[in-house]
């Protein structure tokens, strides 16, 4: 039995580093709590393979894991040079056009014909995750003529940013539509879309998810901060991906753009995962380094649901050591007395409806009789959310019937998950919850507990009932 002694999740993406069912299970119990698909790489083979081993390692540790499938959305890349790559000194001339053939020192395949029409004269273009940087001379329909202002090595298929220009594209390509419905085929939790711009972008999204999966917007343009507000309410849950976040916009706007999404997410309970280079250094070395764990440190003080690895997980040489490391400063943050007095002091105001008076409430009462752990009972999930938006200081145990809203809990903050079956009673709810508390370690018999439920308790969103009640041997 796997009981987190700590509040914030750690998302560790899965790749080459991690693929097996001996590795990924090392990572789960070294601390991660979702795993996560980069649909930018691998095949759907090797999607679906490391789907069955996440859902395997599920039935081995008996926890519910969520998994996140993030489609590349519409990230622009350069097509391929003949060598695999070359080197562009400052002050060349490079030209990016429509020729599939193979590139040079002189052009490069940009297989994207909507650019071509809208990028003008002046602008910049920004490579490989903004290393390089060009200078546009001229433009027509068939290419974009530029003069090299940071050269460097550019190889096959690198990313291209466009810092200077709303793109006229939707934000979901035809490869993501192919990879989301295979995604929901296979049985994810979590679907991420990428380069949300406007909320209008999760319309599509949504609807083909019909429900299938939390829908999950990742903040990397900053057109998106024009339409914070309307994006956080559209979405299920929030990533600030720092990495092409931190190229389309100077990186010493990204803290305080951080600090504004964490915001917007704990005033509209929606959870948030702060990601990208958290750990970056252990990619290639067994520690990181102190401006690294001060920087996952901070996100947790923050009040972020989750932290999330990325290449440290997926192709590093640490991927376990970058979970556990993680794993400690959540927990060494959490224990910090100065962590509860920032959490408690940027609580946000509960909404004016039963769910989140109920939830309030749960808080206060667990705290008032002392109880060690908050309960709730959910159908969508919906509850433990807005419990978890409280920031209660015990635990909150999330008990459902149905295994997929458990395993999309698993990113949510302070949530521990479980599924249990259907009931139809109060006093039901109450024995399961009891039972539950036993099992998962979170009560002893003579115990107190607070329980949230909604009733009618096969509906969602009806939360409006808070019950104390007394842990009792028998309910085992
Ligand atoms: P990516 O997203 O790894 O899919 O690019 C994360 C980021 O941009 O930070
Ligand atoms: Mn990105």
């Amino acid at each position: 039995m796997t009981r987190r002694q700590r509040k914030a999740k750690i998302v560790a993406t899965l790749g080459p580093a991690s693929s097996g069912k001996e590795a990924i299970q090392a990572l789960f119990e070294a601390g991660a709590d979702v795993f996560r698909f980069n649909f930018s790489h691998g095949t759907h083979e090797d999607h679906r393979m490391r789907y069955d081993i996440v859902r395997e390692v599920e039935r081995t540790v008996g926890r519910p894991i969520a998994i996140l499938a993030d489609l590349q959305g519409p990230k622009l890349r350069i097509g391929q040079f003949a060598e695999g790559r070359v080197t562009l000194a400052d002050g060349d001339e490079f030209r990016l056009d429509r020729n599939p053939a193979p590139g040079s020192r002189q052009r490069v395949c940009l297989p994207h014909p909507e650019l071509f029409e809208v990028i003008a004269a002046g602008q910049s273009l920004l490579l490989d995750d903004g290393k390089l940087k060009l200078q546009v001379i001229d433009s027509n329909g068939e290419a974009i003529f530029t003069k090299v202002v940071t050269g460097g090595v550019l190889s096959d298929r690198k990313g291209v940013n466009v810092p200077d220009v709303v793109l006229p594209i939707p934000a979901l390509t035809d490869k993501d539509k192919r990879d989301l419905e295979f995604a929901l085929a296979l049985g994810v939790d979590w679907i991420a879309l990428s380069f949300v711009q406007r909320p209008e972008d999760l319309v599509q999204a949504r609807e083909l998810i019909q429900g299938r999966a939390g829908l999950l917007a990742k903040l990397e343009k900053p057109a998106a901060l024009d339409r914070l507000e309307d994006i956080v309410k559209a979405s299920d849950a929030v990533m600030v991906a720092r990495g092409d976040l931190g190229v389309e916009l100077p990186p010493e706007r990204v803290p305080g753009v951080q600090k504004r999404i964490l915001r917007s997410c704990s005033r509209q309970g929606k959870p948030v995962v702060i990601a990208t280079q958290m750990l970056e250094s252990m990619i290639s070395a067994p520690v990181p380094t102190r401006a690294e764990a001060s920087d996952v440190a901070t996100a947790i003080y923050d009040g972020a649901d989750a932290v999330m690895l990325s290449a440290e997980s997926a192709s590093g040489a640490f991927p376990v050591q970058a979970v556990a490391m993680m794993d400690r400063i959540i927990t060494e943050v959490e224990r910090d007395p100065q962590y509860r007095s920032v959490i408690d002091a940027h609580r946000g105001e509960p909404l004016p409806t039963r769910g989140d008076a109920i939830c309030s409430a749960l808080r206060s009462v667990t705290q008032i009789i002392g109880a060690q752990v908050t309960i709730t009972y959910t159908t969508s999930g919906h509850t433990s959310l807005r419990a978890a938006r409280e920031r209660p200081a015990a635990p909150i145990l999330s008990i459902t019937p149905h295994l997929s809203t458990a395993r999309k809990l698993a990113l949510a903050w302070g949530v521990h998950t479980t599924v249990s079956p259907d009931v139809r009673s109060v006093e039901e709810m109450v024995a399961a919850a009891c039972k539950t508390a036993l099992r998962e370690q979170f009560a002893r018999p003579g115990d107190l507990v607070a329980i949230a439920a909604g009733m009618p308790f096969a509906e969602s969103g009806t939360t409006n009932l808070l019950r104390i009640a007394e842990v009792w041997e028998q309910a085992i």
